[in-house]
């Protein structure tokens, strides 16, 4: 499998944590997991608690949204979500009162029943917060033996220190909740991964790691995108799988998705909060914020002092994120604000036939064969681009900057029938 060493940008943002917890105004937007076909349970006019359950999606998921803050609903208004659209999102004036509903403090948690955590798991909105918005439960709902937890603290986006810094300041919470999950869910053992030139974040979680037994921390190769499951499962219990980890019996969950799940064990809290790593060249004060969901990140940015002239703003890493207007909003899943200066990019030239992004494709796949055969479904159905999961490495790598990624993804909207 495929990888590559990429420069780090991470010491930027790598300072004492800040918060940002009472805007003026939230914006929830209605989407989840990229899915917007949503019940609203909540009207313009109408007083919410912290806590409450907007919307909820109508799937079979049936993932809740909360309101963050307690207020009044004042409207409706279109901002950009994470994927570079643009969603409808409610209004809340925060009446900063912290009104909350629910929150309660349960003990005995390690007697909770499977059934139980699944269903608290799932109350609360848990998905996954390394941003894939996948809800959590679903991982944990199944009759297969469940062998292995897998906590994903690799962080392997060049700019991004959220999960970093949440290890930092909340490792006795992760670990104690991790020791909760494997007695609940009867799982053998928990590794939490964590690259290896993360020293001082090795030697910190080993220092709380020493009563709890089932838990190992593994060290792993400071590449890019180690941080992909099917990477980090291979390169941990030298293991394959075809569809999903827990055909091998092993459940993987994100650090902070695994702080979301402590806050609904022990509090019933739902994810309203989150920390996001506000970076990059282009802003002035780059650092980690813990914001409430639905908070516009323009306001963080001018909290810590504004941006440099002349720039443009992604959400999520360099590698995999998307460029956003700057009405985007925090949702569980976003870890990271990038404010980057706009330079002029050296102009796309003709492919060189080079073969490097076939080289780099940790998923194996033809990036350049796929680009070529953009028009051509019964060629693209044998080069499976959906398989691609948006690393970005082949336009990473790609010495003619063409933007192959893009091209692999508008293949994919080919195969599902669109464009
Ligand atoms: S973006 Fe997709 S096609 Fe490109 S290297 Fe990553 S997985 Fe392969
Ligand atoms: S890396 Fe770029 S130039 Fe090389 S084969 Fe792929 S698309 Fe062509």
């Amino acid at each position: 499998m495929a990888g590559l060493k990429i420069p780090k940008h991470k010491h930027m943002s790598l300072k004492q944590l800040n918060t940002y917890l009472e805007p003026d105004k939230i914006y929830i937007p209605l989407i989840s997991g990229g899915d917007t076909d949503l019940e609203v349970y909540f009207n313009i006019g109408d007083t919410v608690k912290k806590g409450d359950v907007i919307a909820r999606r109508k799937t079979s998921f049936k993932t809740p949204i909360f309101s963050s803050v307690s207020g009044k609903i004042i409207g409706e208004e279109e901002v950009s979500y994470q994927t570079g659209i643009k969603v409808n999102a409610l209004v809340i004036e925060n009446d900063k009162k912290e009104t909350a509903k629910n929150i309660k403090v349960r003990k005995d948690i390690d007697k909770l029943t499977k059934e139980e955590y699944i269903d608290i798991v799932n109350e609360c909105g848990i998905v996954g917060m390394g941003g894939a918005g996948f809800p959590t439960n679903l991982k944990y709902k199944t009759d297969t033996k469940i062998n292995t937890l897998l906590v994903n603290a690799v962080e392997c986006e060049p700019y991004i220190t959220a999960d970093y810094t949440l290890l930092k300041e909340k490792c006795e919470d992760v670990l104690e909740t991790i020791d909760y999950i494997l007695t609940i869910n009867d799982i053998n053992e928990a590794i939490i991964a964590i690259k290896e030139n993360n020293v001082d974040l090795i030697k910190h979680v080993l220092k709380y790691k020493e009563s709890y037994l089932k838990i190992r921390v593994v060290e792993v190769p400071n590449k890019y995108p180690m941080g992909w499951e099917r990477t980090l499962i291979k390169e941990i219990l030298k293991v394959e799988y075809d569809k999903l980890p827990l055909e091998k019996g092993i459940v993987v969950n994100n650090v902070s998705t695994i702080y979301g799940i402590s806050q609904a064990l022990k509090f019933n809290k739902p994810i309203i909060e989150r920390i996001v790593t506000f970076t990059g060249e282009g802003i002035k004060e780059p650092q980690n914020v813990l914001v409430k969901v639905g908070t516009k990140v323009d306001e963080v940015i001018e909290y810590l002092g504004g941006t440099k002239k002349n720039v443009f703003v992604v959400a999520g890493g360099p590698m995999m994120g998307h460029k956003v207007e700057t009405d985007l909003v925090v949702t569980p899943e976003l870890n990271c604000v990038l404010v980057l200066p706009k330079i002029k990019t050296m102009k796309e030239v003709g492919c060189l036939r080079c073969g490097r992004c076939v080289k780099y494709c940790p998923a194996s796949l033809t990036p350049v064969l796929i680009k070529d055969a953009i028009k051509d479904r019964d060629k693209l159905v044998l080069l499976h681009p959906e398989k691609c999961i948006s690393c970005g490495l082949c336009s990473y790598v790609c010495p003619s900057k063409i933007d192959v990624r893009e091209q692999v993804n508008k293949a994919k909207e080919v195969l599902k029938g669109g464009k």
